[in-house]
């Protein structure tokens, strides 16, 4: 009778703590809803803040950056250039031969390195100094495939994936890090100089032609292949967009107005803010934890650098209130940043029926093991709704940039097509991700208009987007012009 008893206080006791699972899982989904109703709005907002950013310097948290790119390739570009792209966890050195018209890209090569985690809150000259290291070694590894003219410096379209003041299209000031990147004395340098710098310590005979974001890359590379590209946008380790924009709708934009009419904006969408926006406790706490409080927001909601965060969170607070893992919180589950995005994605789209994946991953990287199988739908849950919340949201944002280029309508008896460059880990491998967020433009741009608008891979076309930007930019080129 006793023993009766005891197995009905625990099964009460279970079903208690299941009811609290379910209730933070909902008031979670509540939370981050996003019905189509809410992504307009942030999409007007989006718009709103946009303008607001083009008509004065600060006049929005959207920085609205003058990328000083006019132009964007032709396909006349010819020659060997080279390119840097620093921006996330990996940064990539290419050299790229550019045959001109018919030929297009002729050949090209690439090293890839990551950057040591201790690099990214180090000083300057260190970060500056491996990189350059890096790009020396590449240089001498040099074979005889590509032909530099005799007696010409090596140009360089240097990606740097952070947000820039500008100050032409080869200089420009770090306004701030973002991704876990903190190395105080870089802020407020001009990184071409910084870079420059590190490349003479290191030996390095090369100039910097190109200093451009990677959505501005990406968008370069981008209508190197297809004309109708308009827009770039990036969902990786962080998040941003940039869009080519009149320059008459650019009341900042002083000097001598652009020949072609236009000029590139990196918009620093990472850093929108609205209280439209969906946030929820677990975001005000990484938030405030994070190396920058207050900033990226957006990115913070939407990228991969904090997707897995945000589920990691939510378990701690199941594992705490509700013993989702047993009597203690795992050890591992408190630790910020373990819970990765790729992780996350592989669990989101574990197909196996008893959710082997998810079990595997809770033991590899948590080490919860014997989790059941209920445990384990919870889970895939969890990142259905953080997933979802994020690509809706990136979606919204997609459409906000369209509405304030006016490609949200058709206008009568035109046909014009808008293609959107997308790179990025995210979007490239967290298909759930992708799919959603695919399917959510469509929604709101809505069956008629969807037809004319298009989102494409641009797998790593930032860095030949900088290279071609070395080539339009060429020093050589401005010479024999003058
Ligand atoms: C940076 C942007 C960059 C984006 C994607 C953000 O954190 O602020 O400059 O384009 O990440 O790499
Ligand atoms: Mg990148």
């Amino acid at each position: 009778c006793a023993a009766a008893a005891l197995v009905v206080r625990r099964q009460m006791r279970c079903a208690g703590r299941w009811a609290r699972v379910a209730e933070i899982l909902k008031e979670l989904e509540e939370r981050c809803g996003t019905p189509e109703g809410r992504l307009r709005q942030v999409a007007d907002a989006m718009a709103v803040e946009m303008h607001a950013g083009l008509a004065s310097e600060g006049g929005s948290k959207l920085k609205m950056l003058i990328s000083y790119v006019d132009n964007l390739p032709t396909g006349d570009e010819e020659g060997v250039f080279y390119a840097l792209d620093l921006g996330g966890t990996n940064f990539r050195v290419l050299r790229v031969q550019l045959g001109g018209k018919e030929a297009g890209v002729v050949n090209q090569e690439f090293a890839e390195a990551s950057i040591p985690p201790n690099l990214m809150v180090g000083t300057s000259d260190e970060l500056f100094d491996y990189i350059a290291a890096e790009l020396a070694k590449f240089i001498s590894q040099e074979g005889d495939n590509f032909h530099l003219p005799p007696g010409r410096q090596r140009e360089l379209g240097f990606t740097f994936s952070f947000p820039v003041m500008q100050l032409s299209i080869a200089s420009g000031t770090l306004i701030r890090w973002t991704k876990g990147f903190s190395i105080d004395d870089t802020v407020g340098q001009d990184v071409v100089v910084e870079l420059t710098r590190a490349m003479e310590r290191q030996g390095v005979d090369m100039r910097v032609s190109a200093l451009v974001n990677d959505t501005i890359g990406t968008l370069a590379g981008g209508r190197y292949t297809n004309k109708d590209v308009v827009i770039a946008v990036i969902l990786g380790t962080g998040t941003n967009a940039a869009y080519v924009e009149r320059a008459q709708a650019i009341p900042k934009l002083h000097g001598p107005p652009p020949k072609s009419g236009e000029m590139v904006i990196n918009m620093e969408w990472g850093n929108f803010r609205s209280s439209h926006l969906p946030l929820t406790e677990y975001d005000h706490a990484l938030d405030a934890e994070s190396l920058n409080p207050g900033e990226q927001i957006f990115e913070k909601i939407t990228s991969g650098m904090y997707l897995g965060e945000v589920v990691r969170r939510v378990l701690c607070k199941m594992a705490d209130e509700a013993a989702l893992f047993g009597d203690t919180v795992p050890p591992k589950l408190k630790t910020p940043f373990i819970l990765r995005t790729p992780e996350m994605s592989a669990m989101h789209h574990d197909t196996s029926p008893d959710l082997r994946v998810v079990g595997d991953k809770l033991k590899d990287i948590l080490e919860i093991s014997n989790t059941s199988l209920k445990t384990r739908k919870v889970v895939v849950e969890l990142c259905n709704i953080v997933a979802t919340r994020g690509a809706r949201l990136a979606a919204a944002g997609v459409f906000g940039i369209l509405k304030k280029m006016g490609r949200d309508t058709s206008r009568e008896g035109e046909t014009q097509k808008t293609v959107i460059a997308m790179d990025g880990g995210l979007y490239e491998h967290y298909t759930a991700y992708r799919t959603c967020l695919e399917n959510t433009l469509n929604e709101l741009l809505g069956e008629e208009i969807s037809k004319s608008v298009s989102v494409e891979l641009s797998n790593d076309g930032s860095g030949i987007g900088a290279a071609l930007l070395a080539a339009s930019h060429s020093h050589y080129l401005e010479a024999t012009e003058c």
